[in-house]
């Protein structure tokens, strides 16, 4: 039985199971074993924790996450050529690694975590998106994950924690930060990644409140932002014109002019709105 610190460098062990990156996989691998210690730091205190880990490829976060004391981590690889590199790290762990081989949109990873748990990962990009949108809309709230810190292109980061009036203001903002503290803790220039991809990249810490900070029905609150960012440039009393026969009326009655853009309006006053539509 080895220790973390006494496995090989990363480069070592791409090039030993020759774990050449696949695009159709989103593999830019993160290498430099400081950077994800400091990711796995940005996830708070580990120890106590069961750690979600998708995409763990050659393991260098992994490594990070073990190193920060997490109890248990358990790491979802869609490649099969990354679980002997992976093995050789939970040989160094015995107990506190468990690997799963297959897709993480497809395997129910619930029955392998205890709480509390946290999710860290820096995820495949084609997949990112529709990872954080189920984990944000799980059938019950509180959700099984205290908090999640996950690397996205700084695009997408900048997209979960808009406020309004900004560019990226829009539907998965409302969704992520309903009932999230949402902010971006770091933010990592391509070359970061080996091999480096086309723009920069960004990890978002999202925690999970006990309950949303305004309260509403979160269906209303989700059929109401599709509609109003739909036809974002239009005021809301024509993009709103499906809710409701007194859209206007309705818009005044909880302080939002009829005339306004579905950019200005914030998460207050989206919730104000749906609570007022699922009292009509
Ligand atoms: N965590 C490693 C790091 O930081 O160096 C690798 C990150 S790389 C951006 C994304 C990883 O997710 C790759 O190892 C890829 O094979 C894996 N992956 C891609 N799609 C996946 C899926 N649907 N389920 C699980 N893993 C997936």
């Amino acid at each position: 039985m080895g220790t973390i610190d006494g496995l090989p460098p990363l480069r070592e062990v791409i090039r030993a199971h020759d774990l050449v990156a696949k695009k159709q996989l989103g593999q830019n691998f993160l290498l430099d074993l400081n950077l994800t210690a400091k990711i796995a730091r940005a996830a708070g205190d580990l120890t106590g924790c069961d750690v979600l880990e998708v995409g763990p490829g050659p393991g260098g976060l992994t490594r990070g996450l073990l190193a920060e004391g997490a109890r248990h981590v358990v790491a979802v690889e869609k490649d099969a050529r990354a679980l002997p590199a992976l093995a050789e790290i939970a040989a160094a762990c015995p107990g506190r690694l468990t690997v799963l081989h297959g897709d993480a949109l497809e395997l129910d990873l619930a029955q392998h975590l205890t709480p509390p748990v946290k999710i860290v990962a820096n995820l495949p990009y084609n997949v990112g998106t529709e990872l954080l949108i189920r984990w944000l809309t799980p059938e019950t709230w509180p959700p099984l994950w205290s908090s999640l810190t996950l690397m996205f292109q700084k695009e997408v980061a900048e997209r979960i924690v808009a406020r309004p009036r900004t560019e990226h203001y829009g539907r998965l903002a409302l969704l992520a930060q309903y009932r999230c503290e949402a902010r971006i803790v770091m933010t990592l220039p391509p070359e970061a990644f080996t091999p480096a991809p086309k723009v920069h990249s960004a990890v978002v810490q999202l925690t999970a409140l006990p309950q949303p900070l305004y309260p509403c029905d979160f269906g209303v609150l989700q059929r109401i932002t599709a509609m109003a960012f739909n036809q974002r440039r239009k005021m809301l009393r024509a993009s709103l014109k499906g809710l409701h026969p007194e859209i206007g009326t309705l818009l005044d009655s909880v302080g939002i002019p009829p005339t306004a853009r579905a950019e200005e309006i914030g998460l207050e006053g989206f919730c104000a709105l749906a609570r007022a539509v699922a009292e009509d």
